[in-house]
């Protein structure tokens, strides 16, 4: 029997992984902030972490926990007694990539099968076998850096392997996470999970020329360096963006395929999941992938996207030298509904978490999980004790929206709105 294919999303707070799950995800990952490689803005407690494997597992879908950073000597003891909780809370695999954190987790918690997360650089089809033979390893999470055809030739070699790929988010100019940067600008260590984005930062040019050369390995390809009032961006890696390539991931034998961005937001958790979501059972039916996906992907901000190493490498045409976190932002976030909010509203209305500025008379686009976003006006805004607002901003908690439709909003839907035409 062929294994299912999984969409893998991540989870950084329990409304993120609703999101992710309404629309679409067959999995999610989480973890907890001291063991995980994201311990900024990461808010999951034990409690929270044990609650949201259990709600994941009542809708049917997997839960996979983050313990992925390479310990120093002192975080082994407590690694060794949370390990023991954490298998409690039975997640359908622990993501590792520290083989001595591995070997405790597999000692003391047999029954937790080991996903080797992608920081462990795992390039070639050798590295499968050692951690497959060594640990028990039963999925192997590729590096960014391998082509499709490195893929597949990794499958046909160690067919007994489940793998999984990266398909969508952020890509660091290091191998994956080894990056000593953010360390020595800024005393955080991307290993530990507290990474800075320092290479995302604009750098000042005080050379007279405006192009880098590596004279020895690459003589006379010139790697320009633009200067704006802001400075350049030298070392600012494109998004990976595959979705238009699924088919061909199916085809090297990939079968989970996840998305980066734990610390993105609610708009992306969402948005990334249902275009995903869609080409995948596109995929899946045997149809082509519809163009609907990617162009919905365009609605998010990011860095440009590219294919990173997977159909061939990118060169210069990776890198965005002209920005760096803002270089798409044509649509804005506005709110979302989510469980804590009111439901079952009159046909028109939605009560939702205010993430950016709504206004009356504002055009809004309402995503709705599984079905196709409508168009609208605001006509009212009220707030939690009824008193009527002309307008209400970031922060502000939960608000009642009337929209000039007469459908029914769903649980979970989100209000964007195109910048553009709210300029004009
Ligand atoms: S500084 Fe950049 S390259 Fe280094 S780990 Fe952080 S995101 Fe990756």
């Amino acid at each position: 029997m062929k294994p299912s294919l999984e969409l893998l999303m991540p989870a950084g707070s329990t409304n993120k992984m609703k999101l992710a799950l309404e629309y679409g995800a067959d999995a999610v990952y989480l973890g907890p902030p001291l063991f995980s490689l994201r311990a900024r803005e990461n808010h999951f407690n034990n409690l929270e972490l044990n609650q949201a494997i259990a709600d994941v597992h009542a809708r049917g879908k997997k839960a996979y926990m983050t313990l992925n950073i390479f310990s120093r000597n002192r975080k082994l003891k407590p690694f060794s007694e949370a390990v023991v909780e954490f298998a409690k809370m039975k997640p359908d695999a622990f993501i590792m990539s520290d083989p001595g954190m591995a070997s405790i987790a597999r000692n003391l918690a047999p029954e937790i099968p080991i996903h080797l997360s992608v920081q462990a650089n795992c390039m070639n089809w050798e590295s499968v076998k050692f951690w497959k033979k060594s640990l028990g390893i039963e999925r192997v999470i590729l590096s960014r850096e391998l082509s499709i055809y490195e893929i597949t030739e990794i499958k046909q070699r160690v067919p007994d392997i489940e793998l999984e790929a990266f398909v969508h988010g952020s890509i660091c100019i290091a191998y994956s996470g080894r990056c000593l940067m953010s360390s020595y600008m800024d005393n955080r260590d991307a290993n530990q999970g507290v990474c800075d984005n320092s290479c995302r930062e604009s750098f000042k040019v005080f050379e007279k020329d405006y192009f880098i050369e590596d004279a020895k390995n690459n003589p006379g390809e010139l790697y320009q360096i633009d200067e704006d009032e802001h400075g350049t961006y030298i070392l600012n890696a494109k998004d990976l963006c595959m979705i238009e390539h699924l088919d061909k991931l199916v085809a090297a034998g990939v079968i989970s395929f996840k998305v980066e961005g734990r610390t993105k937001s609610e708009f992306y958790a969402a948005m990334v999941a249902r275009s995903y979501r869609g080409a995948l059972d596109d995929v899946i039916a045997g149809r082509p992938i519809n163009t609907e996906w990617s162009r919905s992907l365009d609605k998010l901000t990011n860095r440009g996207y590219h294919t990173a190493f997977m159909l061939e490498n990118p060169g210069s045409t990776g890198q965005n030298y002209k920005a760096s976190t803002q270089y798409q932002e044509q649509y804005k976030f506005l709110g979302y509904n989510d469980d804590t909010c009111e439901q079952a509203l009159a046909d028109g209305d939605v009560s939702i978490h205010v993430k950016n500025k709504i206004h009356l008379g504002q055009t809004v686009e309402v995503l709705r999980p599984g079905a196709s976003p409508l168009v609208a006006k605001v006509i009212s805004i009220q707030n939690q004790k009824g008193e009527f607002k002309d307008q209400v901003h970031s922060g502000s908690g939960i608000h009642r929206c009337h929209l000039d439709i007469t459908q029914k909003i769903p649980p979970f839907a989100l209000l964007i709105t195109d910048l553009q035409s709210e300029a004009k």
